[in-house]
């Protein structure tokens, strides 16, 4: 599964037609005056928030979008007709960007909600406009404005519900193929996924819930040391994250709070997320190690606590019910 949450399109509004320049020719006026009409505005580009796509792919078979020009002016002070607007549905919560500065253009968080990225050049006036005391036969008319045009980016947080926070080698990565359809690339030693796995969890009866693992966590990823920094922002959207820390590490809490310090110093709204925690690996201790654990750690905090493993297929189900229970409550 591949997830493309950055695009680059351009957007080019219509340009604004012409205004006409034209004399009335009538039988009994030997010179008639000016009727050149208006040339119509050029269309809009308009981005609209759409709530039934949840990905970026669209724009990566179409980038360039243009909205109608204006028709020129006519005579008999024939207007000319508008260009229509063009509007392009991007998923919600895309965030609009200008392609060079990477200035924040606009935020479409809410379904429905439009913006006009492009404006559409005025027409031009048609010399009947131009007619003053002093000059009845005016043979000046104005070009219409062209439209706006940009290069823009659009990048989309993922729209997980739940983001997997671990160190390398917790096995997220085997978790979410194991609970998704999702079959992120698995091995042995850190950083080896270096973009974030989706995996779509089905519960039956058209019910799901997405699931965002965070690969390459490490200490200091806040301050961009690690791979991590780059994709803590995919899960700043989430309801639940669920810490994933190896049952064989010689304190699974204190990794935890790691892991938790680390992801609220880069954005303290992660603190009030529900958690889950889980011990993840549980086929490679005894039972009674597993006890030991849940008698040991994690005393104090109000979060579910789970042994789990993604290999046996143990407690799997209940966490994935678990989990679906908190990301709709
Ligand atoms: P990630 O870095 O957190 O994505 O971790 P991975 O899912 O890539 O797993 C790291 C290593 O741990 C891999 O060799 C996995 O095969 C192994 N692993 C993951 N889950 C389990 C499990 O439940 N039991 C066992 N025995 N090994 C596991
Ligand atoms: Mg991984």
């Amino acid at each position: 599964m591949k997830f493309i949450d950055i695009a680059k399109i351009s957007v080019k509004a219509g340009d604004g037609g012409d205004g006409h320049i034209s004399f009335r020719k009538e039988k009994f006026v030997p010179k008639g005056g000016p009727d050149g009409g208006d040339g119509g505005n050029g269309g809009n580009v308009i981005l609209q928030a759409y709530p039934h796509v949840n990905t970026l792919i669209d724009f990566k078979y179409k980038r360039s979008f243009f909205a109608e020009n204006g028709v020129h002016g006519g005579k008999s002070r024939k207007y000319g007709r508008y260009g229509k607007d063009l509007i392009i549905k991007v998923p919600v919560g895309t965030i609009v960007k200008h392609s060079l500065t990477e200035e924040v253009i606009c935020d479409l968080e809410e379904a429905g909600q439009e913006f006009i990225i492009a404006k559409g050049g005025s027409g031009g006036w048609g010399n009947a406009r131009f007619t003053t005391a002093t000059n009845q036969t005016p043979r000046n008319a104005n070009p219409g404005l062209p439209g706006e045009e940009f290069e823009l980016i659009l990048e989309l947080k993922l729209l997980a519900d739940v983001g997997l926070v671990g160190f390398p080698n917790a096995g997220k990565s085997t978790l979410i193929s194991v609970i998704s359809a999702a079959k992120p690339k698995i091995a042995d030693y850190p950083f080896t996924t270096l973009v974030p796995n989706l995996g779509v969890v089905d519960m039956g009866e058209y019910q799901s819930f997405v699931v965002a693992d965070i690969p390459g966590l490490i200490e200091g990823a806040a301050e961009g040391k690690g791979l991590g920094h780059q994709f803590l922002r995919h899960v700043e959207r989430t309801s639940v994250l669920v810490f994933l820390m190896d049952i064989n590490v010689s304190d699974p809490e204190e990794e935890y709070r790691t892991l938790a310090a680390e992801i609220e110093k880069y954005n303290p709204e992660m603190a009030f997320k529900k958690r889950i925690i889980c011990l993840s690996k549980s086929d490679t201790v005894s039972d009674d190690d597993k006890q030991e654990a849940l008698n040991t750690y994690f005393k104090d905090l109000k979060a579910p606590v789970f042994v789990i493993s993604a290999v046996a297929h143990e407690n799997i189900d209940k966490l994935k019910s678990k989990i679906w229970e908190m990301v709709r409550g």
